[in-house]
Formats: structure tokens, sequence, C-alpha cells
């Protein structure tokens, strides 16, 4: 079974759904570089505060800080992982390529979930998010409004400040000129390791073949 996995994708592709997934079916420990971030935030930690200036506008935080906070995370957790939303640059890759090769435990699989722009600004148009527990529900398929309970876990819901229409399509905008290049680093380092998936397939769909490549 695979063990070091990268999950790429767009925003809205469903990272943090089939993230979610496979948690509860492998026990594989996932993080998300964006929720780390929300978290710092939210604290209102001098590291939130920076990364806000970033995330709130769809950019990118400096690779220094994303790096920063995946160092920490396998120093604290070790070398079994799920990683969604890192690495989102090829800086980032190529780091997180030095430091696994220090502990002699490198990437057995990097997943990229393939979704068009115009899906994407349909799903983020309709999305809303609980800060609290991080779960996100369509307002059109579960009829749900901005200040609604979080069906999870009954805190409020809001839309994230970078799924507001001007911070989407820089985040957009960053998707295709820094993180697009880094599926272009795989193919090109470990073309053996690179899969990729529909992601406009119903959610079930798009885990089932993720199951797959990760049990092969
Ligand atoms: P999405 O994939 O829907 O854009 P995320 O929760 O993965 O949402 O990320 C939210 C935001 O956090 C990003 O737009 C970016 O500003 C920041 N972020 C997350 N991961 C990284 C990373 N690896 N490098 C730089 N910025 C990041």
């Amino acid at each position: 079974m695979k063990q070091r996995i990268v999950l790429l994708g767009p925003p809205a592709s469903g990272k943090g759904t089939q993230a979610e997934l496979l948690v509860s079916s492998f026990g594989i420990p996932h993080v998300s570089t964006g929720a780390l971030l929300r978290v710092e935030c939210a604290n209102g930690t001098s590291v939130g505060k920076e990364a806000d200036r970033w995330t709130s506008q769809g950019l990118l935080v400096p690779d220094e800080l994303a790096i920063r906070l995946i160092t920490i995370w396998i120093a604290e957790h070790g070398t079994k992982f799920l990683f969604d939303g890192f690495p989102r640059t090829v800086a980032q890759a190529e780091s997180l390529d030095t430091a696994l090769a220090a502990l002699r435990a490198p990437l057995d699989l990097v997943i990229v979930l393939e979704l068009g722009e115009e899906e994407i600004c349909r799903r983020i148009a309709s999305r809303l998010s609980c800060l609290h527990c991080g779960a996100t529900f369509s307002c059109m398929l579960n009829s749900l409004k901005v200040g609604d309970m979080c069906l999870r876990c009954g805190e409020k819901l809001l839309r994230r400040t970078d799924d507001q229409p001007a911070a989407v399509e820089k985040r957009l905008e960053s998707y295709r000129e820094l993180t697009f290049p880094v599926i272009g680093y795989y193919e090109r380092t470990a073309p053996e390791l690179i899969h990729r998936v529909d992601a406009s397939m119903e959610s079930d769909a798009v885990f089932s073949e993720i199951c797959e490549l990760i049990r092969s």
C-alpha cells in the first residue's frame, strides 16, 4: 500500500473531500497546508497574520512559509502522509524531495485531480465552509446559506474570504502559473509515480479510482 502520497489539483477539485475519505479508509495521516494556515489565522498567530496577507487575496504564501509548516509536520508526525495542497510550486516540490531523500523515504504516489475552470468556478460559487471543523457544503445541493449551521458540527457556515470572485480569479492564476508546472516536474523526475484522475466525476467514483492507485 502506498504511504507517501501527494494530492495535486486546482481549487475545488475535491482534494479535501477525497483526503477525508482516504483518512477514514486507510488511516494515512493527512495534512492540508491550506487548513493549517486557516487554523493559524483563526488563532491570530504571527504565522497566521503573515499568511492572511497572501491567502485573503488568493495568492500563495511564500515558499519558505509553506516549507516550514511541512517540515515541522514531518518532524512531528513522521514519513507516512497524504499531502493536500503541498507542494504548490516547483521550489516546494524540490525541497520536499530533498527532505524525503535525507529521510530515505521518497514519495510513492502523486495523484492529479483534473477539473476544468468552468466547473471549478461553479463549485466555488456554491461552496460554504465551516471554519471550525473544515467541512464544506454546496449551498445548492444542501439548500444552505451563509450563517446556517454546519451539518457536521453545528458551527456557523461562511464563505471563505478566498472564495470571493476576485480572489478566485487570482487562485486560478496562481494554479496555472505556479502549481500546474509541478505536474511537469513530477513527469520529468518521477513519471512512474504520477496518475491523473477525472475530478468531474461523482466523488465516490473519484474515490474508488484513488483507492485502486493506493492499493496497487
Ligand atoms: P484550495 O485548494 O481550495 O485553493 P487550500 O485550502 O488548499 O484551498 O489553500 C488555501 C490557500 O492557502 C491558498 O490559496 C494559498 O493562499 C494558501 N496555501 C495553501 N497551501 C499552500 C502552499 N503549499 N504554498 C503556498 N500557499 C499555500
